[in-house]
């Protein structure tokens, strides 16, 4: 745990005791600040007493007291409209603040040098932080891997020098991140997402380029015009900035040309790396992580030869287009975290004959985005209740069953997969939410994996 120090002896309120905001109380106790925690769910509440931490109604608290007000990133800060332990801080003038403010506060305090790379956008967060921390761990790096990717910051090893941290941040954890100021902050891409909370598309912008913008290296992928921007702006205020791109070559920067990550200085170019072969890199969506990836680690040091390595061996995150077996020249993929026909899309653009596994609690829009993709698909396998409108969207275009479960969808894709004479994926993207059939994405990706293994003579990746 990394114990906050820089609010010793200080009177804190804290609000939202989630898992993070329970850690987040625990590291300011653990540093000597007097907290008062709160949340408007009892048993939180009971669960922080029993742990020792502090806790009262911030209704009724006197907050001209508090030094600070630590907000979980969860709760709203302006947008529908300020949570009203905020309207309480502004009106007594106390600062709003998350966890990762506290720790970049404590790096700074303790451990100014070590290595921070922080990495944020709208989509592959989760996917270019695994792949950036392990990079550093098979370079033999002390990595420490946390954020938004769902261990709380403050819940990692403290800082020391030589010591690196590698951190996802969500766009409401850079809005309670003031002063944040990475070794290396990446922004993937920009595209319309939470402006629930955000209000407008600029504001949300405005809170990703706040990472950037505080960077030693800022590494910027440049495909859509919100993150282009920022990449000139940040670059005109004297921060260094690497640019990134999966579609365009550039003349300076990391872009993809193929599967091929091309480094270009000052108007020449080289080969860094190539993915081809890389099953848990695959697709353009991809190289835009790797090319992030490679741009932060050579921003903090480590050698070509490592980052090299590093990509050869990533394992992949769960449940994001995840090889998780194989028979013959069958890849059977785990792509549950796609509960959107966007997020399914990736996956399907990634591979060239798919048995396609899909159904789930249908959203809004269904799979009608899809319809590219379609004629790579051998034959779609549909479960849960979205099957029959998935039926009559793929009507005459894909041929297709009702298996109705996974277990029968994975069985009959596998037996035709099996079938074919060249290579093919048997992949649930499912492009719907699980709560129909399973209590999760995690869940109906794990069930998928079992009733792979349970395939005879299929080999399992992991
Ligand atoms: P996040 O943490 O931002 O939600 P993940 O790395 O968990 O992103 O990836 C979630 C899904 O988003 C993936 O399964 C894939 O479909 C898609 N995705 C991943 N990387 C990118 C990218 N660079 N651009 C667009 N979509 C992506």
């Amino acid at each position: 745990m990394i114990a906050v120090t820089t609010l010793k002896d200080k009177q804190v309120a804290l609000f939202g005791l989630g898992g993070s905001g329970l850690a987040t109380a625990q590291a300011l106790v653990a540093g000597g600040a007097r907290v008062t925690a709160w949340d408007d769910n009892p048993e939180s509440v009971a669960k922080a007493v029993s742990e020792g931490i502090g806790t009262g109604d911030l209704r009724q608290a006197d907050w001209s007291a508090f030094s600070a007000f630590i907000l979980s990133p969860g709760v709203p800060l302006t947008h529908p409209k300020p949570h009203w332990t905020v309207d309480l801080a502004h009106a007594a003038g106390v600062e709003v603040i998350g966890d990762v403010e506290l720790f970049v506060r404590e790096r700074r305090a303790h451990a100014p040098d070590c290595a921070f790379i922080a990495i944020t956008g709208t989509n592959g967060k989760s996917t270019t932080t695994a792949l950036i921390a392990h990079i550093l761990k098979t370079s033999g790096c002390d990595t420490q891997l946390g954020g938004n990717i769902g261990t709380a910051v403050l819940t990692l090893d403290p800082p020391k020098n030589g010591r690196f941290y590698v951190v996802e941040c969500s766009s409401y954890q850079i809005d309670l991140a003031p002063t944040i100021d990475p070794s290396a902050g990446v922004l993937l891409n920009l595209t319309p997402d939470h402006l629930d909370r955000h209000g407008t598309m600029q504001h949300y912008a405005d809170i990703k380029e706040r990472l950037v913008a505080g960077s030693r290296v800022a590494v910027v992928g440049v495909d859509d015009s919100f993150s282009s921007l920022i990449a000139d702006r940040v670059e005109r205020s004297g921060t260094k900035v690497v640019r990134i791109s999966r579609r365009q070559v550039l003349a300076d920067g990391l872009y993809a040309d193929g599967s091929r990550i091309v480094q270009a200085r000052a108007g020449a170019t080289s080969l860094f790396a190539e993915l081809d072969g890389i099953q848990t890199l695959r697709g353009g969506h991809n190289a835009q992580n790797a090319a992030a990836a490679i741009a932060a680690c050579l921003a903090v040091g480590v050698s070509q030869t490592d980052i090299v390595k590093g990509l050869s061996s990533f394992p992949g995150l769960k449940h994001r287009m995840q090889p998780v077996g194989r028979k013959g020249q069958v890849v059977f993929v785990n792509d549950s975290k796609a509960t959107n026909a966007d997020a399914a899309a990736p996956a399907l653009s990634s591979y060239e004959r798919i048995y396609w596994i899909a159904g789930g609690l249908p959203k809004e829009g269904g799979i009608t985005t899809l319809a590219p993709f379609f004629p790579k698909i051998a034959k779609a396998f549909l479960i849960g209740e979205a099957a029959p409108a998935f039926a009559a969207t793929l009507g005459e275009a894909v041929p297709f069953e009702i298996s109705g479960t996974l277990a029968q969808a994975v069985a009959h894709a596998a037996a035709h997969a099996a079938k074919d004479t060249g290579p093919s994926a048997v992949m649930l993207s499912p492009a719907c939410a699980s709560f129909d059939q399973y209590k999760n994405f995690e869940v109906r990706g794990d069930a998928f994996v079992s009733h792979v293994a349970a395939i005879e003579g299929v080999t399992m990746l992991i």
